[in-house]
């Protein structure tokens, strides 16, 4: 049986764990490595490698961490068949998608490289007569980064690139259901030359979460995963006198108007609805039809399902994988028996779906409910599984009020063909992030990714513009040389003339 450890100091933890978790292969339901679960030990070593580690990489030039980060780009690119390899056989997603998952995190990681630009500050020369203002960011210090099983590469790869090009030293604590990923990145780190002690990778479960959470010395944490997490880890972190930022869950709504491409918006309900099995925090989980196209809607809907093919993912031709974990499986099945319990339409069972695996893998296929309302359990609720509900309402109006009444603002869709109806949903929609036409908005990686209510706690959003912000402070000096004349002692506040 294969072991999992933690990677502490640039290099393999050896010490003997006295706790680990099963890591599975989903597609044949079988225990495939055994990961080892950190205790006070493996915290306190992998706090204190990036805390020794932390003065010697802030002071290295941008020049160097550029070219750290640089190498590091080449290699992941080189070897991305590996990872994508790694992420399909813990996680279950299919190659295709793994690689896109991948593709995804090189972007966060080509925006880290241009770190000599993004620290630049600002000066203003002769303020007041010969005094300049400038300000400068400099990195926190130690720093955490905790990540959910459905991204195990690119959710790491949204805060460790720039928490490292801005000077911190990260712990890095990945979800324990695929932990590999992680590990490989830490790998392919070292080997682009970034000093040992810079990025560790404790593995774990909550203990290793709290521990990070009130460790003395680490400075933020950002982290990914369920609504309910995440409000427990900004508000401990923050009690801990920690910078947090936490997203959350999600219940994303793809809104379609009646003027809409409806072979279009069929197209973009499923991809979204079931790519990664519905697995992903952007998966379009509600299509609110407006009226009178939900019948229509629905039976192209249901035309595309039938044709889609399930299977393990790495075979060929399969396009949508099993579910994480026997245990994930079964909650996302009772979801479906709770929404046949409640009176909705259940149009496809995908319990009934024809599977290319093996029997014994966490299958669940895609499933389509028509006529859902608000207060069932299947609306109420993220499912993160490959269940779509059909909302059906009269009018655009009831469809903006719906997605704003929702406890989740992760990512939102309109399809139509009214400019005017989406620059309307774009200005009144209580969401962060917003497709038109699209329905997996995720900003490119020279934005920065975050939802809003339940969906993100804290206010700076994960990757791009805004991990530079949360990842440094703000200094700025005020100085005056060559003033013979400084004008003696003045108790009056400093005013600038
Ligand atoms: P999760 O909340 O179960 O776990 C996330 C992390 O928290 C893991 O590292 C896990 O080990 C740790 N954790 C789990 N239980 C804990 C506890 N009781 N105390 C402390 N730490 C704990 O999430 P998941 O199932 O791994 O991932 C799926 C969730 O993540 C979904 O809700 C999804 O919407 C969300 N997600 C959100 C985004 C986003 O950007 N908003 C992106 C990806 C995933």
């Amino acid at each position: 049986m294969r072991a999992i450890s933690h990677w502490i100091d640039g290099k393999p933890w050896s010490g003997l764990a006295e706790r680990t978790g099963d890591v599975f292969d989903p597609a044949t339901g079988q225990v495939a490595a055994h990961v080892d679960f950190a205790g006070t030990k493996e915290i306190e070593a992998a706090v204190a490698a990036a805390r020794a580690a932390f003065p010697g990489w802030r002071d290295a030039s941008l020049a160097k961490r550029s070219t750290v980060l640089f190498g590091f780009r080449e290699l992941l690119n080189a070897r991305k068949g590996e990872l994508v390899e790694l992420v399909t056989a813990e996680h279950g997603k299919v190659l295709d998608d793994a690689a896109g998952e991948v593709q995804r995190a090189l972007e966060a990681v080509e925006f880290a490289c241009a770190v000599p630009a993004l620290l630049k500050g600002g000066f203003s020369e002769n303020v007041s007569s010969r005094v300049d203002v400038y300000s400068i960011r400099q990195p926190l210090g130690v720093v955490g980064v905790i990540s959910p099983f459905n991204f195990p590469a690119m959710v790491p790869l949204w805060f460790v690139p720039n928490a490292i090009a801005c000077g911190n030293a990260v712990v890095l604590k990945p979800s324990e259901k695929d932990p590999s990923a992680s590990v490989f990145i830490a790998e392919l780190f070292a080997e682009a030359g970034l000093p040992d002690g810079v990025l560790n990778v404790l593995h774990g479960d909550k203990v290793a979460v709290d521990g990070l959470l009130e460790h003395p010395d680490v400075r933020s944490i950002s982290f990914v995963g369920s609504t309910p997490i995440a409000r427990y880890v900004y508000e401990t972190g923050t009690r801990h006198g920690k910078r947090v930022q936490a997203l959350g869950g999600a219940k994303n709504h793809m809104v379609v108007l009646p003027d809409s491409d409806l072979d279009l918006a069929a197209d973009a309900a499923v991809s979204a609805g079931f790519g990664s099995a519905g697995e992903r925090c952007m998966a379009v989980s509600v299509v609110v039809a407006v009226d009178p196209i939900g019948d229509d809607l629905v039976a192209r809907i249901r035309e595309r399902i039938a044709n889609l093919k399930v299977g393990d993912g790495r075979r060929p031709g399969c396009e949508m994988g099993p579910l994480v974990t026997g245990a994930h499986r079964d909650k996302v099945t009772s979801y479906v028996d709770a929404g046949v319990d409640a009176g909705a339409d259940l149009v496809v069972d995908g319990r009934g779906h024809e599977i290319d695996g093996e029997p014994d893998g966490f299958w669940l296929g895609p499933t389509l409910f028509d006529r859902v309302e608000p207060a069932m359990s299947l609306y109420t609720d993220e499912i993160f599984g490959p269940v779509l509900s059909v909302v059906r309402v009269e009018s655009y109006a009831d469809a903006l009020e719906m997605v704003n009444a929702n406890q989740y603002g992760n990512g939102t869709a309109i399809f139509t063909n009214d400019g005017g109806a989406a620059r309307r949903f774009q200005n009144e929609v209580e969401v962060g992030m917003v497709g038109v036409n699209v329905p997996i908005p995720v900003p490119v990686g020279y934005y920065s990714f975050g939802g809003w209510k339940d969906s993100l706690f804290g206010d700076t959003h994960a990757y791009g513009p805004d991990g530079i912000h949360f990842f440094t402070r703000t200094k700025v000096v005020t100085s005056r040389w060559l003033d013979p004349s400084h004008g003696g002692v003045n108790l009056g506040f400093p005013r600038n003339t």
